[in-house]
């Protein structure tokens, strides 16, 4: 009963915000095929190609009045205390932790990741709401100079104060999770927020548009704008814009960079990744394999953070490959909403026809396929999970990103050949080691090029560690302590 209560409430909460129109046609595949055409904003449910609900984006009208309300609620937050934030947080925290089952239904059916995910998803952004409730008032502390005297001071200190309103430019993969980890530091730092959310789940970008006020923030102080990538431009240049995150793809992020860098404005980038997963010879082979097959194949294989490319030395690449393989063959593909299924859809037939390209390239020019290699024939978005070995460097796959369940494999000479196949893409997120020698994992936390390294385990976000990458992967970093400081004023204080 409680349920369905809870249900209702977010369906009234989301025919109330917008037209929504029923068709319950199937999508021509080929009007999502490629990036640089605006996409319809609909939720599409990739598991059958099924439009759900399409939605009228919010003219400039609408716009105006969302970017007036969350400038006048900064001037409200802005006076607020830690305490009192905290306390509206915590209790978005709890609307979402009440609303995970519903909610969690709305992910799958947006972006196709298997159930038991997409409610894990909302229980992880309500404890990175909590996290944030809890400490940012320590992260934001004032912080004085040990000796103030050494600048001819009686008292120096940093303070911390909030910009005005940031614009978040999201992505669909984790259509939670990357919206609270902005907006939670964002929002305890005494800035609002105005979202742009990927076009395919409107759903949650709505869910998202009250969330706040239903936790107690002043209205305004957390809204999501309804438009499509062509829309962003004029946002960031808005003179009560202050700041711009985006989380997506490297063209999405080169563009709005340089709009906000002409605009002189803060931005951080969380971009892609084609992150190594490298296992050595010490390494335990069977829960290495085991691991890897969960770092490619967790959110139907669309995770930035994904082992993408797996480097294995030449001492143990046949047993490796030999398990990694047999593990990949077991994975239940289907119905995201089946408990049973571990691997979706992908997102978009334009992902899929992507994720294609990059495999068949690779065939054509002579990669031997260890598993999979091809689009499930069956409605929807399905792609088997594959590996590819035998990649030489004409290969796109060698340098490009596979946003899906396809691994390559890599044999490496030795640990200078592995740093060396690792590091040489443009891209430097995270990065996974697998070894139990102490002297050959310092080598490689000190050699990986990449944002992180986790050593005997696969790249995980948790609200407690900086997130972020260097070269292609963006700048800037969201989580902890580092992700609460992205968006604030640093003050410097000084007393004679
Ligand atoms: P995308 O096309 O870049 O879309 C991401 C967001 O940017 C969407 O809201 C999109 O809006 C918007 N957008 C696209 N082009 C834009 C432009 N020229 N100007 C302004 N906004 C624009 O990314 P995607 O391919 O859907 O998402 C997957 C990518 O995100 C992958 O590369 C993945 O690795 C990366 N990612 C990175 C992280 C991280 O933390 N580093 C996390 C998750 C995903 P529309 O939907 O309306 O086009």
């Amino acid at each position: 009963m409680l349920r369905e209560l809870r249900g209702c409430r977010i369906k009234k909460l989301l025919a109330g915000l917008s037209r929504v129109v029923r068709h319950g046609s199937t999508i021509n595949p080929t009007s999502w095929l490629r990036r640089s055409t605006p996409m319809a904003i609909a939720t599409v449910n990739p598991a059958t190609g099924e439009t759900i609900k399409e939605f009228t984006p919010d003219d400039s009208a609408v716009v105006e009045q969302k970017l007036a309300e969350a400038q006048a609620a900064f001037q409200a937050l802005k006076k607020t205390t830690f305490a009192q934030r905290a306390e509206w947080m915590r209790a978005a925290a709890d609307l979402l932790d009440a609303d995970a089952e519903e909610l969690g239904r709305i992910i799958t059916i947006e972006m196709g990741k298997p159930i038991a995910q997409s409610v894990a998803e909302v229980h992880k952004s309500a404890k990175g709401a909590r996290y944030y409730a809890e400490n940012a008032a320590r992260f934001l502390a004032d912080e004085p100079l040990d000796d103030p005297s050494l600048v001819n001071a009686s008292q120096a200190y940093a303070r911390y104060q909030p910009l005005g309103v940031i614009l978040a430019v999201m992505p669909w993969n984790y259509p939670l999770w990357q919206v609270l980890r902005f907006a939670a530091p964002a929002l305890m730092a005494g800035n609002t927020g105005v979202l742009k959310h990927a076009s395919n789940v409107p759903q949650s970008a709505l869910y998202l548009d009250t969330l706040f006020e239903r936790a107690g923030f002043p209205t305004g102080a957390f809204h999501t704008l309804l438009i499509g990538s062509g829309a962003v431009d004029a946002v960031i240049r808005d003179p009560r814009i202050k700041a711009v995150t985006l989380t997506g793809s490297e063209p999405a992020g080169r563009s709005v960079a340089s709009i906000a860098a002409r605009e002189i404005k803060k931005s951080v980038l969380e971009l892609g990744g084609s992150d190594p997963f490298i296992v050595l010879p010490s390494a335990d082979l069977e829960k290495a394999a085991t691991t890897g097959v969960a770092a490619r194949t967790i959110n139907n294989g669309q995770s930035c953070i994904a082992g993408k490319r797996f480097i294995v030395h030449q001492d143990v690449y046949d047993e490796f490959a030999g398990l990694f393989a047999a593990k990949i063959k077991a994975l239940t593909v289907g119905d995201p909403l089946d408990a049973s299924v571990q691997v979706g859809p992908i997102a978009t037939a334009g992902g899929l026809n992507d994720l294609q390209e990059l495999v068949d390239d690779a065939v054509a020019k002579g990669a031997q396929v260890l598993a999979g290699g091809h689009a499930l024939d069956r409605p929807g978005y399905f792609f088997e999970p594959t590996i590819l070995a035998g990649l030489t460097d004409d290969m796109r796959l060698v340098m490009e990103e596979a946003f899906g369940p396809v691994a390559s494999l890599y044999p490496a000479k030795d640990d200078d050949d592995a740093i060396r196949i690792a590091n040489q893409t443009t891209f430097g997120l995270s990065s996974s080691v697998w070894t139990s020698d102490p002297a050959e994992e310092a080598y490689f936390v000190e050699n990986l090029d990449a944002g992180a390294v986790f050593v005997n385990g696969m790249t995980v976000s948790y609200p407690e560690l900086p997130f972020g990458g260097i070269k292609a992967s963006g700048f800037g970093r969201e989580l902890a302590a580092a992700g609460i400081k992205e968006f604030v004023n640093l003050k410097t204080v000084w007393r004679g």
